[in-house]
């Protein structure tokens, strides 16, 4: 279940975060009362920034998906998410579109690996058909020399 994240201090009751990622866990501070509240996100593949992707507003409705632990944000102002920074294989920072090249270098490389796969299997029915008329040659030539 999708839950709105709502601050814990008592008494306080409001609903727009500011974002900030540190190490393992996602702090947001209370747009009202400035206290902190912290969710672990150690499982994601990418850091949130604080600032919206779209309009830089720094400001975040937060949300909590009850089922898989997941935490989302969108932007108070435009409903977009915020700035994301993804961590590649080798643990370094990249962007989205780092993070989208490399997926895609993956998936040609892969594909890369197919049809080279498929070039030998080619090569294989091709030295397999050569064998054939070579044999065939044979065979004729050897009906003919018997006439
Ligand atoms: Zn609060
Ligand atoms: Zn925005």
């Amino acid at each position: 279940m999708i839950r709105t994240v709502v601050c814990e201090k008592e008494g306080c009751s409001g609903s727009r975060f500011h974002i900030v990622t540190d190490n393992n866990e996602i702090v947001l501070t209370c747009d009202q009362c400035k206290s902190e509240n912290k969710y672990d996100i150690s499982y994601y593949d990418f850091i949130m920034l604080s600032n919206c992707s779209k309009c830089n507003n720094d400001t975040f409705k937060v949300f909590k998906d009850t089922d898989r632990d997941g935490v989302y944000a969108t932007c108070t102002e435009c409903g977009a998410v915020p700035e994301k920074v993804y961590i590649d294989p080798d643990g370094a920072q990249v962007s989205y579109e780092g993070k989208l090249l490399n997926d895609i270098k993956d998936t040609l490389h892969l594909v890369e690996q197919r049809m080279c796969n498929l070039e030998v299997k080619v090569q294989d029915i091709e030295r397999g058909q050569g064998m054939l008329e070579q044999s065939l040659a044979y065979i004729n030539r050897y009906l003919i020399d018997r006439d």
